[in-house]
């Protein structure tokens, strides 16, 4: 049985105050109520370790948005895998449509990042989407694909044992138009059987999560399908009260 998991990707948004406080809130909430499902924050890197302090006696996990494709050395401006695993990040986000599209991350650097993570121990989420011109072309399930197998084909079942994939339809992130559940399980059910390519109990035990413009209103019914395992919630996840009333969805 999969257990459900919220992640929250703040993007580049909020401050020490915002960080500090949502915090310190989030934790109150879920503490007060029963929450079953995992939860994660990927706040902007100058805040990861205010977070991992801050939820430091929670179940509270944090994520990073990107980590470096080198283990260290002459990159100015990048984070490193090691850094991360410091600051007591357990997860980080890598291929994000945003990091694809305007830092022109390829399927290579993603499997250079997953490499760096794997070996530092830190759980890997995978984001893969296709455009709206690909939808419209038919060719989502191919690009999607393609992008799960550029990491796939590189490592070993034991290697990505906590991978978490997040099918983010790059039409739906930050425009207010969610996939339908209809939509969104089909992709996510194409997504495990390429996955069981490499292993099938491995595959069923895989975490898929479901991003792009996921809200309070719309989580129930996402993650209700048989292979959405929960969501990577992006605007919606700057308000503690809306991503509060996400986690109590799944
Ligand atoms: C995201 O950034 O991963 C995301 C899904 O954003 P939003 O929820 O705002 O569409």
């Amino acid at each position: 049985m999969r257990r459900k998991l919220v992640a929250g990707n703040w993007k580049m948004n909020g401050n020490t105050e915002f960080a500090a406080e949502f915090a310190q809130d989030l934790k109150a909430k879920l503490d007060a109520a029963e929450v079953t499902c995992d939860v994660m924050i990927a706040p902007s890197a100058p805040y990861l370790a205010l977070l991992a302090n801050a939820f430091s006696e929670s179940n509270i996990q944090v994520a990073a948005q990107n980590v470096a494709q080198f283990d260290k050395g002459a990159y100015t401006g990048e984070v490193s895998a090691s850094m991360l695993s410091d600051l007591s990040c357990q997860a980080s986000l890598i291929g994000h449509s945003e990091r694809r599209t305007l830092f022109g991350e390829t399927d290579e650097v993603v499997a250079a990042q997953v490499s760096q993570l794997v070996e530092q121990g830190i759980t890997p989420v995978l984001c893969v989407g296709e455009t709206l011109e690909e939808r419209e072309a038919g060719n989502a399930e191919q690009i999607v694909e393609n992008q799960l197998k550029a990491v796939l084909e590189r490592f070993s079942v034991d290697q990505l044992k906590n991978l978490v994939v997040a099918y983010e339809p790059v039409w739906a992130i930050g425009t207010g138009l969610t996939a339908t559940p209809d939509q969104a399980q089909e992709m996510h059910a194409h997504l495990r059987s390429v996955a069981r390519e490499l292993d099938e109990q491995w595959a069923d035990s895989l975490t898929i999560l479901y991003g792009g413009s996921v809200n309070s209103k719309t989580a129930k019914e996402l993650f209700a399908q048989p292979d959405i395992d929960g969501g990577l919630v992006g605007g919606a996840s700057l308000k503690v009260d809306e991503f509060f009333e996400i986690c109590q969805s799944a």
